[in-house]
């Protein structure tokens, strides 16, 4: 029998526990605060800033919202970053992508106070990763890494495989399942666009990880029996209904089923653990810039 990873009840077991943390951080006059700012073109960024305002004052993290003008100075955004790094009352800081194009998205990275870098893609918390002593995990591997956890899927000596090599998800993903620490020692391959025959190095995993964003790219045929497979695509297809599309992810669930131990549906599966890990980031953030220890989950 598959297992359907539930990645909104994990979510929301975590959230309860970041629920205490930001209580206990409150009662001693520090409560979280997420700065966002927002200065992107792709329309969907406004959602998904106000998705995780919600997220924030859901659990009691207060937020601080920051709009600039596309066609604003990159001067603009780099002072509005400056300002936030500068502000004892701000505890995390993350700048929407995509920026527009006059802006250089490398520079707004590094300009984010690593500390107050809750995505954790300034190039100091990517190399403290890739050293092995993270300071904070970015969002979407660190919320597979607690999916597998949750569903008591061991990592530790079995064959990972990871669809993808993105700055976001794949490579940090590769290198938290390579670390020498709870959640990671597989034995972990990469796989990219330039991959020669990638259904033999899929074949091989126990755990497959796709995160190409290519529909459906993954399918049962692809898969040994009793595969872990989650899923990290969220590809907008056309489809006949009112909306005019569907959500797929990278992998064809129906037939990965077939073959699967476990696996995560989209939507209701990667997506809800990155957005509680940001709230774990912004608890974690808090906690270190305030020398009071909190039980994170
Ligand atoms: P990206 O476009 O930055 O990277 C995609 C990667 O996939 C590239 O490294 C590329 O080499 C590889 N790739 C492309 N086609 C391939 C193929 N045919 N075979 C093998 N590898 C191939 O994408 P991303 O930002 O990493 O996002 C990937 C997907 O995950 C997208 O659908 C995105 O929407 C989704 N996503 C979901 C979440 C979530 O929380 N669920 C978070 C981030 C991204």
């Amino acid at each position: 029998m598959t297992e359907i990873i539930d990645g909104n009840a994990v979510a929301e077991g975590i959230r309860e526990e970041l629920t205490s943390c930001v209580e206990s951080l409150a009662s001693d006059d520090e409560r979280p605060t997420l700065a966002t700012v927002l200065m992107s073109p792709d329309p969907a960024s406004e959602t998904y800033v106000s998705m995780k305002q919600n997220d924030c004052e859901e659990i009691g993290i207060e937020t601080r919202d920051v709009e600039i003008d596309l066609d604003a100075p990159a001067s603009d955004l780099f002072e509005t970053i400056d300002d936030l790094n500068a502000d004892d009352d701000v505890n995390a800081i993350l700048v929407q992508s995509p920026v527009p194009d006059h802006i250089d998205y490398r520079e707004v990275l590094e300009r984010i106070d690593p500390l107050k870098d809750v995505d954790a893609f300034h190039p100091e918390n990517v190399g403290r990763l890739v050293a092995g002593y993270p300071r904070y995990k970015p969002c979407t591997p660190h919320g597979i890494q607690q999916l597998l956890a949750a569903t008591d899927v061991e990592t530790e000596g079995k064959d990972a495989v990871i669809v993808g090599r993105s700055r976001i998800v794949g490579k940090p993903m590769a290198n938290l399942f390579i670390q020498k620490a709870p959640g990671g020692n597989a034995t972990t391959t990469v796989c990219h666009s330039r991959t020669d025959d990638l259904a033999s190095k899929t074949r091989e995993a126990d755990i497959v990880v796709g995160a190409a964003g290519v529909p459906e790219l993954i399918d049962g045929s692809m898969l040994t029996e009793g595969t872990v497979v989650i899923d990290v695509g969220i590809n907008r297809v056309d489809a006949d209904n009112e909306k005019g599309y569907e959500l797929v992810g990278d992998v064809d669930f129906e037939s990965a089923k077939e073959k699967a131990s476990a696996i995560t549906p989209v939507p209701g599966g990667v997506g809800p653990m990155t957005r509680a890990m940001l709230l774990y980031n912004t608890v974690k953030a808090t906690s270190l810039q305030t020398d009071i220890d909190v039980e994170l989950p």
